[in-house]
């Protein structure tokens, strides 16, 4: 079948094959260059499709040489409906795992529930005997809960409404949005979503059953951001879980201090995933923020960002003052957010080339789903 790209809106609802494999065999080859440094030999990810997760696998496999367990939520191809990005990718970092000699195993289904820990930990068990390091790098619009009842995140603001730029990425025309407020119980629900308890519930089912090395690390991401985004982000709902998190973090170090376990939380840069792309005026900003990191030469992509916190920060246990490792260190300098805020005001449809780097938004968004990588021939004929 010819796979094309089909946008709406801020997804896209196809995934080509071969592009999704480039994509991952390009992580890999950006590892091999950089080369292996000591760390964990045995790794969960848990969210490790797309995005951080998915660099953070690669990361840990080409950056620690470790054998790695991903579980994801992805969906399979049926009839002349391609798989999601996440699953194609999947299978391209196991067979790349496979022939570089590294174990790799996947999982596919709700990384929330009871059954995926069972599973995993069972694999873990016979498999591994215990693991080393755990990644939590789930973005879920919404989670089923132990008793059957679904709750979803919203992207909202507390306390008051923002209006703000942003841009229409069906049209690139900036216009205005009016961001509503979440209520109490729109925030409880985000904060269930995308908040700390389902890590904690990964890391103490881990535990439990005896498979939780001992001086194991675990990590979570975050985003902070500039002030700009603070309303619709820090400060708002998605920020109220992010919070939740990085007290989940300082929680479970405190809890398992006598087994030496460590829980991170890595504040990320600001990057095009799938996730991203849906937040109303970070797609503006990363536009921007883009263009003065690459000016700068201080652009970094998903698996740049996974390679330097794994084999830099981490083993550095470089940290700010609260105990978070600091992966957004780069963008949030001055020369690059005074560049932005200077400029910010001034973003029309007219100039928005010109201020921002819209080419590369997109040019990220299709390499997500596999599609313009110029060495993929798209006119080919691909099984799905
Ligand atoms: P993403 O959408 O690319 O990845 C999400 C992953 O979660 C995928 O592997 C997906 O399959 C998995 N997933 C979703 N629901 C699941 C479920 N029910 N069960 C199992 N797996 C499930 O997102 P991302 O942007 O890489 O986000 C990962 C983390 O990084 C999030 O915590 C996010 O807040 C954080 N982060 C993102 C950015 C950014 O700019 N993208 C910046 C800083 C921090």
């Amino acid at each position: 079948m010819i796979v094309e790209p089909k946008v709406k809106g801020f997804i896209c609802t196809t995934a080509h094959p071969e592009g999704c494999r480039e994509s991952v065999r390009r992580q890999i080859a950006y590892c091999k260059e950089k080369g292996l440094v000591k760390g964990p030999k045995k790794v969960l990810v848990i969210g490790a499709s797309t995005g951080y997760g998915l660099a953070s696998r690669i990361a840990a496999a080409y950056g620690y040489g470790a054998a790695t367990i991903g579980v994801s939520f992805e969906k399979e191809a049926k009839g002349k409906r391609t798989a999601t990005a996440g699953w194609y990718n999947t299978k391209a970092f196991e067979q790349f795992a496979s022939e570089d000699g590294y174990y790799a195993k996947s999982f596919n289904g709700d990384g929330f529930s009871k059954e995926m820990k069972e599973q995993v930990i069972e694999t873990i068990r016979s498999d591994w005997g215990q693991v080393e390091m755990v990644v939590y790098s789930m973005a879920a619009p919404r989670r089923t809960l132990a008793d059957g009842t679904a709750v979803s995140s919203v992207l909202k603001t507390v306390g008051e409404a923002f209006t703000n730029k942003t841009i229409d990425l069906r049209t690139n025309e900036i216009t205005e949005v009016t961001v509503p407020v979440a209520d109490e119980e729109e925030i409880a629900n985000t904060i269930k979503v995308m908040g700390g308890e389902d890590w904690e519930e990964w890391i103490r089912a881990l535990a439990e059953a005896g498979v939780l090395a001992d001086n194991a690390v675990t990590m979570a991401y975050s985003y902070i951001g500039p002030v700009v985004t603070h309303p619709i982000y820090k400060d708002g709902s998605i920020g109220q879980a992010k919070k939740h998190l990085y007290d989940t973090s300082v929680k479970l170090t405190e809890e398992f201090a006598d087994r030496g376990l460590q829980a991170y939380i890595s504040v990320n840069k600001a990057l095009v995933t799938q996730s991203s792309a849906a937040i109303p005026i970070v797609p503006l900003y990363i536009s921007l923020v883009y263009k003065v990191m690459k000016e700068k030469g201080l652009h970094e992509g998903c698996i740049e960002q996974m390679y330097r916190l794994f084999t830099e920060k981490l083993p550095g246990r470089e940290t700010d003052a609260e105990g978070r490792i600091r992966l957004d260190d780069w963008e949030l300098r001055e020369e690059v957010q005074s560049e932005i805020a200077g400029v910010w005001d001034s973003i029309t449809t007219e100039n928005i080339q010109k201020y921002g780097d819209i080419d590369g938004y997109w040019e990220d968004f299709y390499h997500m789903f596999g599609f313009r990588y110029d060495n993929v021939d798209y006119g080919a004929d691909v099984e799905i």
